[in-house]
């Protein structure tokens, strides 16, 4: 059996293309496209590199896109600064904060995060936002898991009642994924490095999840029969070669879809952002309706 390849560009595309639809839909009710603000620290090659897509993802959207490029040697207290100035600013409906940031304020990370108003923190890394989450309230999901249940949705796959493993629990991945999908109303099961039975509990799987960081880390005897296998992992094996979590060339013939990496998950997360900034527009304009009111 070989799997169906789920493509990132063909997700990506479609993503992109709602975002835009709706950016025009917000633009045409209240006058503005919506905008994002993306704040860099120092040079760091790979950030930087983000960041253009970013922009490029901008611009091929129509969105109002601002960089903030800050010396390696800015303090706290310019960065906030900056992030209070763009919380102001009625342009910008989404702010994202580049990681990771240059060691001296590095330690300062949560603090800085946090000074991001909740409705503009497109990442979804606020406490706010991650608290609306785990309440199964409407919040702003961080980026990569948001986009796996958008693919899962445009490829026909249905969570609903299903029963599903994520491995890896880390804030950005792991734990969204988890609470997204129960949103889904599908039964999670949430592994970790202590999970007891890994292997057991990815093979009653219909969809599995690997966010763990470990290359060819699922194997194809952890996979069911049929499964939906989603790859969020980025590993650098060698200087030009990345390759996933999921043992593709075995798992693809056990599983009934499957993500490749490259050219999988990672592809999602800035179409996914765009739309987190189109709702991050609409949100803010539903709260300003309220306090009107
Ligand atoms: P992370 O913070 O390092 O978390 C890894 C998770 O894997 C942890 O929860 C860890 O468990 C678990 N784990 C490690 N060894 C395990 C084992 N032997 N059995 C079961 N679980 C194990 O990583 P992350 O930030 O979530 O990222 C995961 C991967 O996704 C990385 O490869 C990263 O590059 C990639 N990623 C991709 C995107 C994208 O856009 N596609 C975005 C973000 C991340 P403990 O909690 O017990 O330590």
């Amino acid at each position: 059996m070989t799997a169906r390849l789920l493509e990132g560009k063909v997700f990506a595309a479609k993503i992109k293309e709602e975002a835009k639809r709706e950016a025009e839909e917000f633009a045409e009710a209240y006058g503005r496209m919506p905008g994002l603000a993306v704040i860099i620290v120092g040079e760091d090659p790979a950030s930087q590199v983000y960041v253009r897509n970013k922009e490029k993802a901008c611009e091929e959207l129509g969105f109002i896109s601002k960089q903030i490029q800050l010396p390696e040697t800015a303090t706290k207290e310019e960065l906030l600064a900056r992030i209070d100035a763009l919380n102001r600013d009625e342009e910008i409906s989404g702010i994202l904060c580049q990681l990771p940031l240059p060691e001296a304020i590095a330690p300062y990370e949560s603090e800085i995060l946090e000074r991001i108003d909740p409705l503009k923190d497109v990442d979804g890394f606020h406490p706010v936002n991650v608290g609306l989450l785990v309440m199964g309230k409407k919040a702003l999901s961080p980026c990569t898991p948001a986009g796996c249940m958008k693919m899962l949705e445009l490829s026909g796959i249905p969570v609903d009642g299903k029963r599903v493993a994520v491995i890896g629990r880390s804030n950005i991945v792991g734990k969204p994924m988890f609470h997204l999908l129960l949103a889904g109303h599908a039964t999670v099961t949430l592994c970790h490095s202590h999970t007891e039975n890994l292997k057991e509990i990815c093979r009653e799987a219909d969809i599995l999840v690997a966010a763990v960081g470990k290359p060819h880390f699922v194997t194809a005897d952890m996979v069911k029969p049929g499964a939906t296998v989603i790859d969020v992992g980025i590993n650098r094996i060698a200087p030009k070669k990345l390759v996933g979590d999921v043992d593709f060339e075995s798992v693809k013939e056990v599983a009934g879809a499957i993500t490749p990496v490259p050219g999988g998950v990672g592809l999602l997360t800035i179409a996914t952002l765009m739309m987190n900034t189109v709702e991050a527009a609409r949100l803010q304009q539903e709260k300003q309706g309220e306090t009107r009111i």
